[in-house]
């Protein structure tokens, strides 16, 4: 998919800089400032959509408001670089790459301290590992504790900092350097790249684009699209694997408005997201068969932000379509 056109606009620039030797060094660090701003918003929003929905999510997971970053998820050459961004100055430890403002994060946490232990437990050095497993790990044991309880986390050889975590719908969140305007949810990460955050107008529409992965995870899509045993590869676009697939973004997109609307977005934001979104320049023609037509899906979006307005209208509890009895995937 061909990237959008301010993030275009950008890479000339930089290949424009590149080509001088002298500015080749400040447009590479300009680079990973755009990657830390864009987590410092990825993670304010995942955050306020998790902790306020919490009660309605049948799964949730302690959530402290950040995202995790690591010095070997950067080849040698660029690490200094990429790590100046967060102010890191230990090229061996996972750190805390974004926080939201006001979460548990915030009120202990230094972006950029190296974490060597994690209640009570050191923090592995994540040798000769995938350069993703040792903040997957951290996240993943995460997750598995009680939403409430509160986490040590050790900083250098001495300071400590005690976080009380918030309840949150199960999902954690992380930003791709990926030019291309998309996200995926594989049931326990958001992952959304740096051009749709580029992409979206403001946060409202990047909430929308990030609700609708989060609802993904929340009704456990790609968990019960493979055991329907859908197919993955070239026969995603015909039929049953098709029809599945597309089932479950149209599920995705009716529970963001409710998820919107939950934490104090606009849910009419999902219509301008996805109006913008399939009206793109050099979007891809591949997705006939998994994906609804955008002027459906932005029916439907429209049609479940008026049934929120109806039911503040009339002083009725917002209760969001599919959470707690998906139809089967069949
Ligand atoms: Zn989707």
């Amino acid at each position: 998919m061909p990237m959008p056109r301010r993030a275009r606009t950008a890479l000339a620039v930089l290949l424009l800089f590149a080509a001088s030797p002298a500015f080749a060094a400040a447009a590479s660090a300009s680079a990973y400032d755009a990657l830390a701003a864009a987590e410092a918003r990825v993670a304010a929003i995942g955050f306020r959509l998790t902790t306020a929905n919490a009660d309605w999510c049948p799964v949730r997971q302690p959530q402290f408001g950040w995202i995790w970053g690591d010095p070997r998820l950067y080849t040698a050459d660029r690490r200094a670089e990429a790590l100046r961004a967060y102010g890191a100055a230990d090229p061996d430890h996972a750190f805390v790459a974004a926080f939201a403002p006001g979460s548990p994060a915030a009120a202990g946490i230094a972006i950029g301290a190296p974490v060597t232990a994690i209640a009570d437990t050191p923090v592995p050095d994540g040798a000769g590992e995938h350069p993703f497993a040792r903040i997957t790990a951290i996240e993943t044991s995460l997750a598995a504790r009680p939403v409430n309880e509160p986490l040590a986390l050790q900083f250098g050889a001495a300071r400590v900092a005690t976080l009380v975590p918030v309840p949150g719908c199960a999902s954690d969140f992380r930003v791709e350097a990926n030019a291309k305007a998309g996200a995926v949810a594989d049931g326990r990460l958001v992952l959304v790249n740096q051009g749709l955050v580029d992409f979206a107008a403001d946060d409202q529409e990047l909430a929308a684009a990030i609700a609708h992965e989060l609802a993904h995870n929340i009704l456990r899509h790609r968990a019960r699209l493979d055991a329907a045993g859908v197919d993955r590869g070239l026969g995603k676009q015909f039929g049953r694997s098709a029809r599945l697939f597309k089932q479950t973004e149209v599920e995705a997109d009716r529970l963001s408005v409710w998820l919107l609307a939950g934490a104090g977005y606009d849910p009419a934001a999902a219509a301008r997201f996805w109006t913008r979104f399939g009206q793109r320049k050099g979007r891809p023609l591949f997705q006939a068969g998994t994906h609804p037509n955008w002027r459906d899906r932005v029916a439907a979006l429209e049609t479940e932000a008026a049934a929120v307005a109806a039911a503040r209208a009339a002083g009725r509890p917002l209760r969001p379509p599919l959470i707690d009895a998906p139809p089967p995937l069949e």
